[in-house]
């Protein structure tokens, strides 16, 4: 009797203890949606951020204004926040883009100089415009080659159609569907083999055409998406290299093949910086019990410079953001540390979130978990374990915690395989560490914003990052109370399909230190 007495009572200890530790997160949980929905930070941080700086281009002024503006916002909410050096690259700051088309009439084109393009040199150049020759072989390029001095050469192919895809499943017939898809890649076949042919890349043929007298290079990268183009950087050196968009690049094309001989004006200001320090921007709420420990949210801060990076990664970043905001408000004293990485440079290849790990392995070995978000504004749909064996026990505790409206979305894999690149949870992943990517639904992310033009303020889907912020804010919270350290057992990876090889774990890699010098 006695012994089945005391069995009970320490029964009821537990129990009740477990309940208050139950009703603690239960008020917490409460505090940070209502923090997030009440309060709502997003809308003013995301016109600061796309509207207010623009985009973030490595190595430029606006990506370092981004950095500075970052660490005065964490410390008016009273979070200690600093940006740490990890490189240099070089700095180049985007001017205007003036393309107007003169013969055979007159009228303004959408487009702009490529990231890292020369610029005109304060002048307008008036040109005409040719597309680069189908020729037999580099030997007969070669002979064409003089025939490019002093115009302007178009090297992209013809689109047959500015309408994408979804636009003729819906309205086409199947014919018709057929059509133009067979039409699309016979041009584009034909279009890299006219590139082949003339002994040159991609990368290389700009450079052959300045150092042949050309004055520009004229290219369009269409996203297969109305109005979409994406905006990657020069390899000219000498002459600017201006993006054109479908509409208007399509005018000139087939104006130039039925020999009317288009001409454009062109005016293009860049300004060459020389090198310039590169960074993250850390913020930190130190922990009680355990500040040797880490829990770390984590987005790329930097962008291309097409648009403003409003969905890469602004939101992302805004998802961090106002997470650590609303942490600090409601949760101000955590177990373990709480640190936010907002890093420099993830599209040029991780490079800020390499040098972190490379540079921090006392924090990467005592990593509770990592959070990243950078695949567009929609909500979070997919959570991959990473491989990590018994990620399904901690991840899966953790999202009990999570609202039934924002969980009900998630889809879990687990124990999943680790992430070998995309984004920069992948640099921590390759170190070992348990790092998490939320992945978020499409809204056409891959075609209309993903380094378009388009990336831009206005398509924010302010719901779906508040329900990202408060899954957030709630998983690091999870994470920071957790009375057990997460585990980075491997789990065994399966053959793979190509090799026949078994999967190997990826490799942990360097970050390029000085770059955009090629
Ligand atoms: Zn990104």
């Amino acid at each position: 009797m006695q012994k089945l007495k005391l069995f009970l009572f320490l029964l009821f200890v537990l129990s009740s203890s477990l309940g208050m530790a139950q009703a603690k997160d239960n008020a917490i949980i409460s505090r940070i949606v209502e923090e997030a929905t009440g309060n709502s930070q997003l809308e003013k941080l995301g016109h600061e951020l796309m509207d207010g700086i623009g985009p973030r281009l490595v190595g430029t002024p606006l990506m370092q204004k981004a950095h500075d503006w970052a660490v005065a916002k964490y410390k008016t909410w009273g979070i200690e926040a600093r940006n740490e050096k990890w490189g240099e690259w070089r700095s180049w700051e985007r001017g205007i883009t003036h393309i107007d088309m003169v013969h055979p009439r007159v009228k303004t084109l959408q487009g702009m100089q490529l990231a890292w393009s020369p610029g005109t040199g304060g002048k307008t150049v008036t040109a005409e415009v040719i597309i680069l020759a189908d020729v037999e072989d580099s030997i007969a390029f070669q002979k064409w080659l003089p025939s490019v001095k002093g115009k302007f050469v178009m090297i992209s192919q013809l689109q047959p159609t500015g309408r994408p895809e979804y636009n003729w499943k819906e309205f086409g017939t199947e014919e018709s569907q057929e059509k133009i898809k067979k039409e699309k890649a016979r041009v584009t076949e034909e279009w890299n083999k006219r590139i082949s042919k003339t002994g040159y890349t991609n990368r290389t043929l700009p450079v052959a055409l300045e150092n042949a007298g050309a004055a520009g290079v004229l290219m369009s990268y269409w996203s297969n998406a109305f109005g979409a183009n994406k905006i990657f950087g020069a390899n000219t050196k000498k002459v600017p290299t201006v993006d054109i968009s479908l509409e208007d690049y399509g005018l000139l094309y087939r104006l130039a093949e039925s020999g009317q001989q288009p001409k454009i004006s062109l005016r293009a200001d860049s300004k060459d910086l020389g090198m310039a320090s590169t960074f993250n921007t850390i913020a930190e709420i130190k922990g009680t019990e355990k500040p040797g420990e880490y829990v770390m949210l984590s987005a790329h801060f930097d962008s291309w410079d097409g648009g403003t990076g409003a969905t890469d990664n602004g939101t992302g970043t805004l998802v961090m953001m106002e997470a650590m905001r609303i942490l600090k408000k409601v949760y101000p004293n955590p177990k373990r540390t709480i640190l936010v990485g907002h890093w420099g440079s993830e599209e040029q290849g991780l490079n800020g979130s390499r040098a972190f790990v490379e540079d921090h392995p006392q924090i990467v070995d005592n990593l509770q978990a990592l959070f990243n978000q950078d695949n567009g504004t929609g909500r979070v749909v997919n959570i991959s374990g990473q491989g990590f064996l018994h990620a399904y026990d901690y991840i899966g505790r953790w999202l009990s915690a999570v609202p039934e409206d924002i969980r009900k979305h998630i889809e879990t894999r687990f124990p999943g395989s680790p992430g070998g690149g995309g984004s920069d949870y992948a640099s921590f992943v390759a170190a070992g560490a348990p790092a998490f990517s939320l992945s978020s639904n499409s809204w056409l992310y891959g075609t209309y914003t993903w380094h378009t033009n388009l990336d831009t303020y206005d398509k924010i889907v302010f719901d779906d990052v508040r329900n990202n912020a408060i899954l957030t804010a709630i998983l690091v919270y999870m994470a920071c109370e957790d009375p057990e350290k997460t585990s980075r057992e491997k789990a065994v990876l399966p053959v793979n399909q190509r090799t026949g090889q078994p999967g190997r774990w990826p490799e942990k890699r360097s970050p390029t230190r000085k770059g955009g010098l090629d």
